[in-house]
């Protein structure tokens, strides 16, 4: 034995290693230790979950159980996590290095997602068609896919997880999980929640692993009916790729470079503030982190003056303490990716006016660690502005006015989401219509909601979660003529 904790599948209601004996290991961001070991699995072990997943959903109870019934299980997992959420949250933090405050808020409001989605899911209504003929009676209904696969990335595990899972279940499919090997032991264990309360054998199921060992194998096997993934836009692309070889219906929650934007007439108090959480918060590892900053000229000097101000008092630490504001980088080859997106700024001009390297206090230096950096006078043509860092690294880019804060808002491939901070309700309005971005938010950053879709323009993805038009992501209309 290793001396490690080590963690397990769920196929088929039961706890499984891997059939190639082989496992990886979880390290702890903050530390750099090794903590955890979980399954390293194979094609075989793909093979295992998408049969079970697949018999649930063709034969099991789960197939003719109502769809009140659904929803009340949906509703016990929601009542477990809310039971558990200190523990899955300590477990999220140990594993990716996120702010035991972040986790732990994030993680309690995960019961909303699944009541939300268990309140929908008996309210899943065909319609009765106006028939062209006097003979005929037509009419619609919306079954279920089939065998979901959910792939999931390390920034969030069990929040993008819920955000598929939720309206997946509530439709009635089955289930496969992927989570990120970096951070694959918070899921695990949120899966024994769900046998807890009910779900029968085979609705959900787990596999982890390497995305290019079983990756393929999850995307292209001819029983998954549906992928919903995220994660970045080239792999993205590969499983888009992957599902389009069995013509599947995808999800895809992709990358971002967000425009955050600061006019002249916004209460600055506000603005600063938004667009401090609007990057540091998870050390900038979030899709939708503002992490392009713009700034009217006339307020460019002042706010890049303060934003300065504030992120240099910004406190790094352990994670789990109360009075951290900045954590570690999750894996150690995202820190190398954050340096060396920090040093082609340098390079291509950009005025770093804060941080730009690994903090010197001695006792960080066991962890992955990036110091809050800030770039002034970025231009949008440079790497820095147009790449997605996902990592404590903001850029600021001065406007001129509207015209010019749309025209560079919306130079950028992705469109996941904008912020515009103003107190113009005129101009808030005429730029959440001009902005290319799937959320826009007005004098507030970061807010997710359960009732709220989300999801990315452009290379940001396909699809929406969240919201009801989430549910039909999960569902197929069927026209019965009569
Ligand atoms: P990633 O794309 O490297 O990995 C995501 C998941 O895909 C992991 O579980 C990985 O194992 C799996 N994977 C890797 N190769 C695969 C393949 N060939 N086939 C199938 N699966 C494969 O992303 P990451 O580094 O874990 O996460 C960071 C990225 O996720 C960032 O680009 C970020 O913007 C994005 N993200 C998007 C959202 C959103 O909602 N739009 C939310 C969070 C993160």
């Amino acid at each position: 034995m290793s001396g490690f904790e080590r963690f397990f599948n769920t196929v088929n209601g039961a706890p499984v290693q891997s059939t190639t004996g082989r496992w990886f290991i979880s390290e702890n961001p903050y530390t750099g230790e090794p903590w955890a070991e979980v399954p390293q699995c194979g094609v075989a072990d793909v093979e295992a979950a998408v049969e079970a997943a697949h018999a649930a959903f063709t034969t099991g109870p789960w197939a003719t159980l109502t769809a009140t019934a659904r929803g009340k299980l949906l509703r016990r997992l929601g009542d477990l996590i809310a039971r558990d959420a200190e523990r899955l949250a300590k477990l999220e933090t140990r594993d990716n290095g996120k702010l035991y405050a972040e986790m732990s808020g994030q993680v309690r409001y995960l019961p909303e997602y699944y009541y939300y989605f268990a309140g929908l899911a008996d309210k899943i209504e065909g319609g009765v068609l106006p028939p062209d003929k006097s003979d005929v009676f037509i009419y619609t209904k919306h079954e279920p896919l089939g065998v979901v696969v959910c792939i999931t990335p390390w920034n969030s595990p069990l929040l993008l997880l819920t955000w598929k899972l939720a309206a997946a279940l509530a439709a009635g499919n089955t289930v496969v999980i992927k989570p990120s090997e970096f951070t694959s032991v918070s899921t695990l264990e949120f899966v024994k929640l769900a046998e807890e309360a009910g779900f029968p054998s085979g609705v959900i199921n787990t596999v982890t692993g390497y995305g290019h060992e079983i990756g393929a194998a999850l995307v292209e096997h001819p029983k998954v009916a549906k992928v919903a993934f995220t994660g970045g836009d080239a792999t993205g692309a590969a499983v888009y790729a992957g599902a389009a070889k069995g013509l599947k219906h995808v999800t895809l929650e992709l990358g971002g470079k967000s425009p955050n934007i600061i006019f002249e007439d916004a209460n600055l108090d506000d603005a600063v503030k938004g667009a401090i959480s609007g990057i540091f918060a998870a050390s900038g590892q979030t899709c939708i982190a503002g992490s392009r900053l713009l700034v009217q000229r006339s307020v460019y000097d002042e706010v890049s003056r303060r934003v300065v101000d504030f992120a240099a008092g910004a406190r790094l630490g352990d994670p789990m303490q109360a009075d951290t504001q900045v954590g570690p980088i999750t894996t150690q080859p995202q820190r190398k990716k954050v340096l060396d997106y920090i040093a082609v700024a340098k390079a291509e001009g950009a005025e770093c006016l804060l941080g730009g390297k690994v903090p010197a206090d001695s006792a960080l230096k066991n962890g992955w660690f990036v110091e809050p950096t800030i770039f002034g006078n970025v231009t949008n043509d440079m790497r820095i502005a147009r790449e997605e860092v996902f990592g404590p690294v903001l850029s600021i880019i001065p406007f001129e006015d509207d015209e010019d804060a749309i025209r560079i808002a919306n130079d950028t491939i992705y469109g996941l989401a904008a912020g515009v901070w103003t107190q113009n309700m005129r101009r808030a309005v005429r730029m959440a219509d001009a902005l290319k971005a799937g959320t826009v938010w007005v004098n507030t950053y970061r807010a997710v909601s359960f009732l709220a879709p989300f999801g990315g323009y452009k290379k940001s993805g396909i699809g929406r979660e969240n919201g009801q038009e989430a549910i039909y992501e999960y569902l197929q209309t069927k026209c019965v003529w009569l």
